[in-house]
Parts: C-alpha cells; structure tokens; sequence
C-alpha cells in the first residue's frame, strides 16, 4: 500500500487541487513497485509554497501548482526502515515502466517521471503537465 511521510502528505493526497491524474500515475508505479520489488513506495511531497519552492532552487512550478508528487528514498529512515532502500537502478526501472506507459505530450522533454539527482536527493518526480492530461502510449 502507497505509504505518505506525514499525515501532511495524505491530506494533500485528499485534496481537490491535486491533479487527479497523478493519483493513478502514482498508484500504478506503487503498484509496480510492489509486484516487482515487494516494497512500497513513500509519497514526501506534494505541495510547495513558492516560497519553500524558491527556497529549493527550483525553476519549476510543478509543485507550488499541485502537478507533483515526489516519493523520496531517504528522510523517514526512523519510521519507515524498510522503505528506504531503493538503488537508483531500481528508481530508474520504476521511471522506465511509467514513461512506457504514459506520455504527458511533450516527448522526452518532459517526462511523466523522472529519478535524476535534483533538488532534495533521490527520489522519484512525477509531473503531469499544465492543462494537458498525460496520454497512454500506444
Ligand atoms: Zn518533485
């Protein structure tokens, strides 16, 4: 089952201004992930204030316009420990198998998932692009 860091994070999991599209993107890679590697993934952010954004160094607005969610493998290490032991290769094959299923229209761009080192370490950045709902590839 798709575990959240804080009751924070399931409250915006809940809320109307997340894209509901992510839910099943999100979903679907846990369920993945879960298949494939027995272990579930953990949602550690959704909402960004522009500020916090600003803050992070990140030119997108993906977060602060609730069209992101990231599930992080580090930062609960004390509550979750079981959950935090993804390799990247293992992030990496869980990117793949969203991207081969999803496009959001942008191509390569822009990804529906991506697993690079960015921002607040490894983690798994999924995107659904502004207005446009991400398609299944055919
Ligand atoms: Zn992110």
């Amino acid at each position: 089952m798709l575990q959240f860091k804080d009751s924070k994070l399931t409250a915006e999991w809940h809320d109307a201004k997340l894209r509901p599209e992510l839910r099943v993107i999100v979903l679907a890679a846990n369920g993945y992930a879960e298949l494939r590697y027995e272990r579930s993934l953990v949602v550690s952010s959704i909402y960004r204030t522009p500020e916090d954004n600003a803050a992070l160094h990140s030119k997108s607005f993906t977060h602060p316009e609730w069209r992101a969610v990231d599930c992080s493998a580090h930062g609960f290490e004390r509550v979750k420990p079981a959950l935090v032991d993804w390799t990247q290769e293992e992030f990496d094959d869980i990117g793949s198998f969203v991207n081969n299923l999803l496009d959001t229209g942008f191509g390569s761009i822009m990804p529906v998932c991506y697993s690079e080192k960015h921002g607040t370490g490894k983690h798994l950045h999924f995107q659904v692009a502004k207005g446009n709902p991400p398609k299944f590839r055919s």
